[in-house]
């Protein structure tokens, strides 16, 4: 299987190709498509497997058909850790580098004034750690209501953190009808019973 039956626009399989890319990863193969026909997904998938551009390349996908003259944020991708917002943010960028998306990214411990105004010139996508996230949203620099698709990431490493209260406080600003995927390597009660919450009946991928 090529990245080109996946259904991505020519501007996507161009940045893939340029990263040497190849073909799609069994997580790709499998989480794209649903994706990209708007379902909730539930993934298991380690670091490693390629599970950023199952997320990323559909998300860009369908955000880059049609981009809103006023730029709200449409995607939010949140992570346990800076370090992996970094990383997400750096793919993110490469991914869309043939195309006219905004993204941003925010988390602790830097000012928080560079994030915003990269926020203030319209980003498409958001990268964010819980806590930064509900910094930005507290002082009205990140409005979540036009929100289409929220991925959490390495969701099981969230609970482990004790994110558990800020992901309620975030899950509180959203749409009700938006697009949830959840990404974690384990799958404890504890995950369990946040996707229970979450989620509309998930396609459950594990690779
Ligand atoms: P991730 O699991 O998202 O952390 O990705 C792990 C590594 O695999 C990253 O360095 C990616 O750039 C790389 N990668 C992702 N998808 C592919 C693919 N289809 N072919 C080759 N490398 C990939």
């Amino acid at each position: 299987m090529s990245f080109s039956s996946l259904a991505l626009d020519k501007s996507l399989t161009d940045a893939v190709k340029a990263l040497g890319y190849d073909q799609p990863t069994p997580i790709q193969l499998q989480a794209i498509p649903a994706i990209l026909a708007n379902k909730d997904i539930m993934a298991g998938a380690q670091t490693g497997t390629g599970k950023t551009a199952a997320f990323a390349l559909p998300i860009l996908q369908r955000l880059g058909e049609n981009i809103p003259a006023s730029r709200p944020i449409r995607a939010l991708i949140l992570t346990p850790t800076r370090e992996l917002a970094q990383q997400v943010y750096k793919s993110f960028v490469s991914y869309a580098e043939n195309t006219e998306l905004n993204i941003a990214v925010a988390y602790g411990g830097v000012s928080i004034k560079p994030q915003i105004e990269a926020i203030e010139k319209g980003a498409d996508i958001l990268i964010a750690t819980p806590g930064r996230l509900l910094d930005h949203i507290v002082n009205g620099s990140v409005l979540l209501i036009h929100l289409e698709t929220i991925v959490f990431d390495e969701a099981d490493r969230m609970l482990d953190m004790g994110f558990k209260d800020e992901i309620d406080r975030i899950l509180n600003r959203l749409p009700p009808k938006r697009q949830t995927l959840l990404f974690s390597a384990t799958f404890d009660d504890a995950i369990f019973k946040l996707s229970k919450t979450l989620l509309n009946e998930p396609e459950l991928i594990e690779v």
